[in-house]
């Protein structure tokens, strides 16, 4: 690797609090959970809070520089109360937001400081000597290969690159970008925390507010994975045949009812657009329609939302209708769904 004398500064650090390097600027390095009750710590719990509700609403986390001790020791509080949501949405939001904002930062950075990022990594990334090829670095291909197998672009495929002796050349905003890959990557990992920790009450009260925040900016269905529009094209074949009927004002066994509306309301339609499916039906009654329709999306009563029951049982039922080949693949309607729209999305 070649060596680089740039050396991370405070402000460095502010705004890469996850190198390794990172460390030794922590104002609380050996940070105990029950630490976060002292009333000296009030303003880094409150800019930890403040860096994770930033993720969920703008996928970003401003940096604050010009308190760098706060900033930066607000970081490993922010990873303890996205381990207290325990959802596995926010620990992704979360790390892509820091992993964005490290791209932001990135980009604009010199070559000694992106070298010396990288070498924080352990990555094998040199300054391009050769004048005639115009890129910035080369990387080696194992470091290359790593950091591109989530990203969709054809320019990242390997066949597209420039390669010299096992290395691929890259830009600078190439290399950012994939450096702000690796950051995402390890920061998912460290929230991959088996056991979870006993958190004092007013972490789990932070936590209980930052889920609610995400539930109401995101949407349920946003945070199980599913499309944030209504993708009709996706519907299961089940499912799409029980929209038509309804549609058409054909009435529906009772599994069917149930399979359609549990459908429609696990994917994030709301309540009032499912009753209004039902007002074609002849018998249309719609104190009742609510009733039922609320109940499933666990608006009423014992705030369970219902989901809809499994292939098995849509089969044994006689709901499960000209099946396909995904179809082949999964063992519920909202797995196909899912997976459908990410294929065609
Ligand atoms: S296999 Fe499952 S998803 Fe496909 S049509 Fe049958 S019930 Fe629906």
């Amino acid at each position: 690797m070649q060596l680089t004398a740039a050396r991370f500064t405070k402000n460095d650090i502010a705004r890469y609090p996850f190198l390794k390097a990172a460390m030794k600027y922590m104002k609380i390095p050996d940070l105990k959970i029950e630490d976060l009750m002292s009333p000296e710590l009030e303003e880094i719990l409150n800019r930890a809070e403040e860096r994770v509700e930033e993720a969920i609403l703008y996928i970003r986390v401003f940096r604050k520089l010009k308190e760098e001790d706060i900033e930066i020791s607000s970081y490993p509080v922010a990873m303890i109360l996205v381990t207290a949501t325990g959802s596995s949405f926010i620990k992704k939001r979360y790390a892509l937001a820091e992993a964005k904002q490290a791209y932001e930062d990135l980009k604009g950075e010199t070559k000694e400081k992106i070298l010396r990022f990288a070498q924080d990594f352990g990555w094998e990334l040199v300054s391009n000597r050769n004048s005639e090829i115009p890129f910035e670095f080369t990387l080696s291909f194992t470091d290359y290969l790593r950091n591109t197998t989530h990203l969709r672009r054809k320019e990242w495929k390997l066949v597209n690159r420039l390669l010299s002796s096992g290395n691929v050349y890259l830009t600078r905003n190439e290399t950012a970008r994939l450096l702000s890959e690796e950051a995402r990557k390890h920061i998912e990992q460290r929230l991959e925390i088996k056991e979870i920790p006993k958190f004092p009450p007013k972490i789990m009260e932070m936590a209980e507010k930052i889920k609610k925040l995400s539930v109401e900016k995101i949407g349920k269905a946003e945070m199980k994975g599913f499309p944030k529009t209504i993708t009709q094209k996706a519907f299961p074949p089940c499912i799409e045949a029980l929209y038509q009927a309804v549609s058409a004002g054909r009435h529906l066994s009772h599994i069917g009812r149930f399979a359609l509306t549990s459908f429609l309301v696990n994917i994030g339609m709301p309540s009032e657009n499912v009753i209004e499916l039902f007002r074609s039906f002849s018998d249309f009654n719609e104190r009742m329609t609510r009733y039922q329709v609320e109940h499933i999306a666990g608006e009423r009563g014992s705030r369970t939302r219902y989901i809809p029951p499994k292939c098995g049982t849509l089969r044994t039922h006689g709901v499960c209708t000209n099946p396909d080949e995904l179809c082949q693949k999964v063992h519920h309607p909202l797995v196909y769904y899912r997976k459908k729209s990410k294929q065609s999305g």
